[in-house]
């Protein structure tokens, strides 16, 4: 033990003592780890008085000799040893905290929020914050590696009818008119490839206003890119490259490369644009099999589908009006399910057994590669959403069968999305990306006659499910980037005054540019194993947008209001 017998000072936090009668152990908390001090009755009994009537969270200096620890704690970083101790300083007292700062604590989630500060002492909350600056150095070393200067663009902008919706600020120099906080640095960061930058990325805050879901923040940060004199394959290699870097120097694992899938080959095969290829189970077709035989639920729909769950031919009754439940769900939305066991003898049992023969049961399982044991699961309906739908089931089969494992990774790109879709509501065409994204050049022609037939140079980058980030090709052409807020609804004037600066760049040439931009809180979130991406962000906002620790939104004084030029109307 290369120091035991050497005299150290430490600082930091009283974890949590223990009496032993003669002996008494202090359990202090630095930013490394646990080291327990151990006190001596009979050697120093001052001392060890003091020891004992320190309370939780004490901040301490200690000064005392290393020794090896009889009883070693693997689970302790600084677990080998344990300090004797020579003198106690109290750097301050503290309250006794609201909940145990240790890795297992008895604080609620709202209560830990408030006190975020204190949950932040404890080793497993903490270490999300080192594994996040790791990341983003490593995104540092890896994009400066790569000749990409880091740029701020800013934060007071112009808010845009695009996307989501924007945060506002008030200007009290120009009242009555308001900055937007930006959803993300994108026309500034196609203006910097049209001011000759080439590579540029910022580590960099984005602000949506929109309904929270789980894991989403009204602020969160991005890993945002662009490159001049790239085609889309240029990017997907520099940034598969990036991935494989962070892989390998935070994780230490080698990736393999990633394969490619087009929107619409994810769709039909996985019912999704994010498919988790963790497991297979492939949707099959099976309309040109299954209709005409008097089943009026696969007569009368337009697709009929189905998985093959391996080794589940065995499922219960109940397990399987579970599924029945699930897909019928609303947010599902599929009318029923139906099912086939092909059972170990052989035998086929389904729930249409009135409408098919065995031979033509046979059929459906050579169709779907089912073998004895296996269950075959089928739904039936309108083509977009019963993909959808399967697509949920297929992740559900997934999970109760074990196949979605954290620590297995399997990364692709997703490409040749849509241009547009057709948003039923506003009755009009919206951009499926965002509207600076490039039309396939062949494409071109379609944009009149048929915008969602329009394919995009636009990229997504998804792991195990998830859309870690995404892209395309950008227009750098004003005649072009006009045609394309036309089709999107803007008229000549609209898309003047609100993207005019952009349209005029074009004019100076810009060069053909493209880039990708990365969630990075859920980056992080997936490499330290978690579905929250607030377990990694210092001071994240709850589920209705606040932060409860310094109770923001709040109102403002009468005299901010009346600077703003702002009244309060009162809903009534
Ligand atoms: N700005 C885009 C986004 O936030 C990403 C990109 O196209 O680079 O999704």
């Amino acid at each position: 033990m290369a120091d035991a017998g050497t005299n150290v000072t430490l600082c930091g936090w009283l974890q949590r003592s223990r009496d032993l009668g003669g002996m008494t152990f202090l359990d202090l908390r630095d930013k490394y780890g646990i080291t327990q001090v151990v006190f001596n009755m009979e050697s120093n009994a001052a001392l060890c008085t003091q020891a004992r009537a320190l309370g939780r969270e004490f901040v301490l200096q200690i000064t005392g000799t290393v020794a090896e620890r009889s009883n070693k704690n693997p689970k302790m970083l600084t677990g080998d040893v344990e300090i004797t101790a020579q003198s106690i300083t109290v750097l301050n007292e503290s309250k006794i905290p609201p909940f145990t700062i240790e890795d297992e604590t008895d604080g609620g989630e709202e209560l830990r929020m408030k006190y975020r500060y204190l949950d932040l002492r404890r080793n497993i909350v903490s270490k999300n914050l080192r594994l996040r600056h790791k990341m983003a150095q490593q995104t540092r070393v890896y994009l400066d590696g790569e000749g990409f200067t880091e740029i701020e663009t800013p934060v007071l902008i112009k808010s845009t009818p695009e996307g989501a919706r924007d945060f506002v600020v008030p200007s009290r120099m120009n009242q009555g008119e308001f900055y937007a906080l930006p959803q993300s640095p994108q026309t500034f960061k196609q203006l910097l490839m049209v001011a000759g930058m080439e590579r540029y990325y910022q580590m960099v805050k984005c602000f949506r206003d929109e309904d929270l879901r789980a894991d989403r923040q009204p602020e969160f940060t991005q890993i945002d890119c662009e490159m001049s004199f790239v085609r889309q394959e240029d990017v997907l290699n520099m940034f598969e490259g990036l991935a494989k870097h962070l892989f390998k120097s935070v994780l230490n694992i080698e990736m393999n490369e990633f394969p490619r899938m087009t929107f619409d080959e994810a769709m039909r095969l996985y019912g999704n644009d994010k498919p988790d290829l963790r497991f297979e189970m492939k949707f099959t077709e099976l309309n040109s099999i299954v209709k005409g035989c008097g089943f009026k639920v696969f007569d009368d729909a337009e697709l009929i589908i189905g998985i093959t769950a391996p080794g589940c031919a065995e499922y219960t009754r109940k397990q399987l009006d579970e599924l029945t439940e699930f897909v019928k769900r609303p947010q599902i939305g599929a009318s029923g399910l139906v099912y086939a066991k092909y059972q170990q003898d052989g035998h086929i049992k389904s729930t249409v057994d009135k409408f098919y023969t065995p031979e033509q049961l046979k059929v459906w399982a050579e169709t779907m590669n089912a073998k004895p044991g296996d269950l075959i699961l089928i739904l039936a309906g309108e083509k977009n959403k019963i993909r959808k739908a399967l697509s949920e089931l297929r992740l559900e089969m997934g999970t109760r069968l074990g196949l979605r494992d954290r620590n297995k990774y399997i990364a692709l790109w997703v490409t040749d999305f849509p241009l547009v879709e057709w948003n039923e509501e506003g009755k009009r065409w919206h951009a499926m990306h965002h509207p600076f994204t490039s039309p396939k050049p062949e494409d071109v022609p379609l944009l009149d006659k048929d915008p969602g037939a329009v394919r995009a140079n636009a990229y997504d980058m998804v792991i195990n499910g998830v859309e870690i980030g995404g892209g395309s090709i950008r227009i750098h052409n004003k005649e072009l980037q006009g045609k394309m807020f036309e089709v999107l609804g803007f008229t000549k004037e609209q898309a003047q005054s609100q993207f005019g600066f952009l349209m005029n760049a074009f004019e100076y040439g810009a060069p053909p540019h493209g880039g990708v931009a990365f969630g990075f809180d859920r980056w992080c979130a997936m490499f330290g194993g978690s579905d929250s991406i607030r377990d990694y962000i210092a001071f994240p906002k709850n589920n209705s947008g606040r932060d409860v620790m310094i109770d923001a939104p709040s109102d403002i004084s009468e005299e901010q209001l009346k600077e703003l030029g702002i009244r309060i109307v009162q809903p009534e």
